[in-house]
């Protein structure tokens, strides 16, 4: 990474972004104890300037003991509750999720570092993934099937399930809640929710408004409970019996302590980890819509999203066009404070990012990579803003089958679609790929049975920045979960078969005679 000094880039100071969050959490009704950063409890910090802003109370094992047992009791009248019923509360949610959009927004800008108008993004999607819920609450449909009996009906019915534990990662620190509980409530379940450490604020705006929800409606506040730390309150929720489904996104790291853990108490365990995920450029490709797409997937919210472009794939005969043009447009990306209206790349989350950024680099270059980009800006304090880079390899060596979560784009050339789609499905990680091109054969090549092993597959289009109406997850080492849209909500419930004999006989199935 270059060592070029360079200006010092304009960032707001601690106490404009401590009356920010301040003023954010008073306007959705949230008033939590906000400690000095001296004292003690989890810190409440923000990228955007690498401070400490506040100490919140952070709970132990004992609070998700008790969290657990409260949701536990709830879920015993919450299940009984008609789902359309239910509905209105996740209706209610998403009501006050849009009537405090801003507000909660500026909580994810300052706790996540993502600019404005992805931070207003993150927001819509709950409102979407609210509405989407709403509708379902009278969509859990169960399937009727033809019986081999005489009056008989054979029957399929979806139940809930019981307590959803929630954990979730840093860099969506809303969306991914509210992904899982609007689908977990309408679904009858209720909800446990353990945030990341880095985002509390955020976390505690979610859990006013779904309360001031429930109080809205009438509904049990205790169908969604909040507990706020790190990993030994995760691995709480992980052992508890009482929660039949444990939803976790983050790491392959954690997914792989967790995913064993849940299934040796025969848990259930919803997966969602992480990417590194490709965009195959064929000859045929529209270039100028090829490297836009490009540009946001690599580059936006830094490169800090699960399904952020990491490997392009680019056919030999474009790749150095595309270099240079993905090169030219990395130039003039603005890095900077997100508040400011013109910045689109923000900060890295900590330190730690950054220096598995340089690892990252540094190992490219020494497997023959070039390395273009990637340096860091200069800043009042000690917080980690850097431009995106790109690394020209001459292969898809070992460090390009890791997950680095920062701005880092490996570029490999191939020679034939085949060799494109091997290079696409090389890596342990199988969340998102696309493929830019304008030849049908080649798209429907890459959709089909033999193509991409992603769980998310696209054509001219980048591989983030899903809608919530699909289902949203992936292969291999990303955990297999799915959630948000389609079909998600089965995840969620149990599935009974029903047979109602209405028949004054007992036929046996399979014409079997017992006396
Ligand atoms: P992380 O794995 O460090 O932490 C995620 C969450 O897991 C946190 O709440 C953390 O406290 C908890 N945790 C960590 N170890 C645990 C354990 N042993 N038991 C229980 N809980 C534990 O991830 P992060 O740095 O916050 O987020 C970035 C990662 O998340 C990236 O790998 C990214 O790809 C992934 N991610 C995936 C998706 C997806 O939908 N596939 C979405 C967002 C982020």
């Amino acid at each position: 990474m270059s060592t070029m000094s360079s200006p010092v880039i304009a960032l707001p100071d601690a106490s404009w972004l401590r009356d920010r969050a301040r003023a954010a959490l008073a306007t959705l009704g949230a008033e939590p104890a906000l400690g000095d950063p001296a004292a003690p409890g989890l810190p409440a910090s923000t990228p955007i300037t690498g401070e400490v802003l506040f100490r919140v109370a952070e709970s132990t094992p004992s609070d998700v003991d008790a969290a657990v047992d409260r949701a536990a009791r709830a879920f015993t009248a919450w299940r009984r509750t008609p789902a359309p019923v239910r509905g209105a509360l996740v209706g209610r949610l998403g009501e006050l999720l849009t009537e405090h959009q801003d507000a909660l927004a500026r909580l994810v800008t300052i706790e996540a570092g993502k600019i404005g108008s992805e931070a207003r993004g993150e927001v819509q999607e709950m409102i979407d993934v609210c509405q989407f819920a709403v509708g379902l609450s009278r969509q859990l449909y169960g399937r009727t099937i033809a019986s081999e009996r005489p009056g008989h009906r054979l029957m399929e019915t979806w139940h809930p399930l019981g307590v959803t534990g929630v954990i979730t990662a840093f860099n969506f620190p809303v969306a991914v809640w509210a992904w899982n509980a609007a689908v977990a409530l309408v679904c009858g379940n209720t909800v446990v929710w353990k945030p990341s450490e880095l985002t509390p604020l955020t976390a505690i705006a979610c859990q006013t408004l779904l309360e001031r929800a429930a109080a809205d409606v009438g509904a049990p506040a205790e169908v969604g409970r909040l507990v706020l730390g790190g990993r030994e309150l995760g691995e709480a929720l992980v052992d508890d019996p009482r929660v039949a489904l444990l939803s976790a996104t983050g790491s392959v790291r954690m997914g792989r302590e967790v995913g064993p853990r849940v299934a040796r108490r025969f848990g259930r365990s919803l997966l969602e980890l992480g990417g590194n995920n490709a965009a195959v450029v064929t000859p045929a490709a529209d270039l100028e819509l090829a490297v836009r797409a490009i540009v946001f997937a690599a580059a936006g919210t830094a490169g800090q999203r699960c399904t952020s472009l990491r490997r392009l794939i680019a056919h030999r005969s474009v790749v150095d066009t595309l270099v240079d043009r993905i090169a030219a447009a990395y130039r003039s990306l603005p890095v900077g404070d997100p508040f400011a209206p013109d910045t689109l790349v923000g900060p890295l989350i900590h330190e730690t990012a950054y220096r598995s950024m340089v690892g990252a680099l540094e190992t490219a270059a020494a497997d023959g990579g070039e390395v273009i980009g990637g340096r860091r800006h200069d800043s009042p304090t000690e917080c980690f803003y850097v431009s995106p880079a790109l690394a020209r390899m001459p292969a898809q060596t070992t460090i390009v089958h890791d997950e680095t979560f920062a701005p880092v784009l490996y570029v490999v050339a191939y020679d034939t679609l085949e060799e494109a789609i091997e290079l696409n499905n090389a890596v342990p990680q199988g969340l998102s790929s696309a493929i830019f091109t304008t030849d049908l054969r080649e798209a429907e090549r890459f959709l089909g049975p033999d193509g991409s092993d992603c769980g998310i597959a696209n054509v001219n289009i980048g591989t983030s920045g899903a809608e919530i109406g699909g289902a949203f997850g992936g292969e291999k080492q990303t955990g297999g979960g799915r959630e948000s849209g389609s079909d998600s909500w089965k995840a969620y419930m149990r599935r009974a078969t029903n047979t109602v004999n209405y028949s004054s006989e007992l036929p046996l199935a399979q014409g079997v005679q017992f006396g």
